[in-house]
């Protein structure tokens, strides 16, 4: 293979692919890169939630626009993407958590979101026959949430149909430089010339940027989710009530949990230092295990042989589910929507969330070497955010500036002494 393109994107999440989108839609010859296949990874195996709510203050305004475009993505792309819009709904049991959701709906009233605190008999109305234990909650009822193995699809049917051009099995090993600035990519199929490369790996951008000597520090995190057998429609809002849910068009319940598990790897020791405030604060819920991927991830820390192997070897990162936790939560879904009691687990699955230390994505274009754009990092909630990101990465590409500020989700501020503290809820 020796091709050629306007822009190369690394990998067909639905960051890459929402931006492969909207760069044909302007005009662009774009190729996407994937090593394993279209939304292999976390893009298809999120929970579905597409939420304002909750967010860090910088990234209201951008979830805001996101909320806009999914209202009219099914008939932009003219496909069914089970997009329901009935709120998001995450409870509270103490005085204090109250005082921080409405500090936090403040904050969305200033940017023009409004949300609002839900006294018991109001958050029952929205889910009827709920036995929660809790003093009340913040709902937003703009939010909405939408099926992930369609989504990414969906949008790569669009991008092919505007001339978009995906490659699935093909990996890119290396992002080529001349002179300090980007002159293509090296595949598993052989070079493909471009004078720009977005790198919108999910979980692998760190791995592939350090081959730069570019250090996005990550960490993967496993999250586990269960499909449910139907029950008559409850409630069509995405809820966290200790146990996250949302009820599908089918009667059909998506469930996890907040607890998760890290398997350790040497990113684990590299990153730790970017981690550490994070993990002391959330240690009650993450299980640390040692397993098979610390080895098979050893060596692409350090050549570029070995993460080739790697990303060959890991086509789809498709790691098994905590069983245990499952059965937890459907036993608490049982019990908080006593409507559902005979409800079971008809599928299960997990994915490797990339966490940034600040719970924030990247999302930049580089000088250094220039015509790299980074579109990454999304930290367990870029899912809802990915039409929004791959608009702003192709007006950053196709105009030089976005039209939402991007400032707070630049790359240097892992290195420019900024104090890098999550605001978001998830
Ligand atoms: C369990 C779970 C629950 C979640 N719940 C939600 C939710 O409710 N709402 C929400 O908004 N978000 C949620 N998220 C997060 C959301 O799924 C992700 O933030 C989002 O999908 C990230 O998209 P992405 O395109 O950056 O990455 P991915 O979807 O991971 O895609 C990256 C792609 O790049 C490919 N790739 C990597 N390196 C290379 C290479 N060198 N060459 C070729 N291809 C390469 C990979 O194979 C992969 O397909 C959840 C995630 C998980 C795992």
């Amino acid at each position: 293979m020796d091709k050629a393109a306007d822009v190369v994107v690394i990998g067909a999440g639905i960051a890459g692919t929402a931006t492969a989108y909207y760069l044909a839609k302007g005009g662009a010859k774009v190729i996407v890169c994937e090593k394993g296949e279209i939304a292999g990874e976390q893009s298809s195996r999120n929970w579905g939630f597409v939420r304002q709510q909750g967010r860090d203050p910088a990234e209201i305004p951008l979830m805001m626009e996101a909320n806009k475009i999914w209202r009219g993505l099914e008939r932009e792309l003219n496909a069914d993407l089970e997009w329901i819009s009935a709120g998001n709904m995450v409870t509270f049991d103490t005085d204090e958590e109250a005082a921080g959701w409405e500090q936090w709906r403040q904050t969305a009233q200033d940017f023009g979101l409004p949300a609002q605190l839900l006294s018991r008999a109001e958050l029952d109305a929205i889910t009827p026959g709920n036995a929660f234990d809790c003093k009340g909650a913040i709902f937003t009822e703009t939010d909405g949430q939408a099926e992930p193995t369609k989504v990414t699809a969906a949008l790569a049917r669009a991008a092919e149909g505007r001339g978009a051009e995906f490659l699935t099995h093909c990996a890119v090993f290396e992002i080529e430089t001349t002179g300090g600035a980007v002159s293509g990519v090296d595949t598993e199929h052989g070079t493909i010339r471009a004078p720009v490369v977005v790198c919108a790996g999910g979980a692998w951008s760190g791995r592939m940027l350090r081959t730069l000597g570019l250090k996005l520090p990550q960490m993967w995190i496993k999250g586990s989710v269960a499909r449910t057998t139907a029950a008559p429609v409850i409630s069509h809002a995405a809820t966290w009530t200790g146990v996250a849910f949302r009820q599908r068009r089918d009667g059909t319940f998506n469930i996890a949990t907040r607890s998760a598990d890290h398997d350790l790897t040497l990113d684990s020791v590299l990153n730790f230092p970017a981690f550490a405030g994070s993990f002391a604060r959330n240690k009650r819920d993450i299980k640390l295990h040692l397993n098979r991927l610390a080895f098979d991830l050893l060596g692409g820390s350090f050549s570029k042989a070995a993460l080739a192997k790697e990303l060959t070897t890991h086509r789809i990162l498709d790691p098994e589910p905590n069983h245990k936790v499952l059965n937890h939560v459907l036993s608490e879904l049982h019990r908080l929507l006593p409507d559902t009691a005979t409800v079971e687990i008809e599928r299960s699955w997990a994915g490797y969330i990339d966490m940034a230390p600040d719970m924030l994505p990247t999302l930049d274009a580089l000088d250094q070497p220039s015509g790299l754009v980074l579109a990454t990092g999304f930290s367990g909630h870029g899912f809802g955010m990915g039409p929004i990101v791959g608009r702003l990465i192709s007006e950053l590409i196709q105009n030089g500036k976005p039209s939402l500020d991007l400032k707070a989700f630049r790359f240097s501020r892992f290195s420019d002494g900024t104090k890098l503290t999550p605001h978001s809820v998830v």
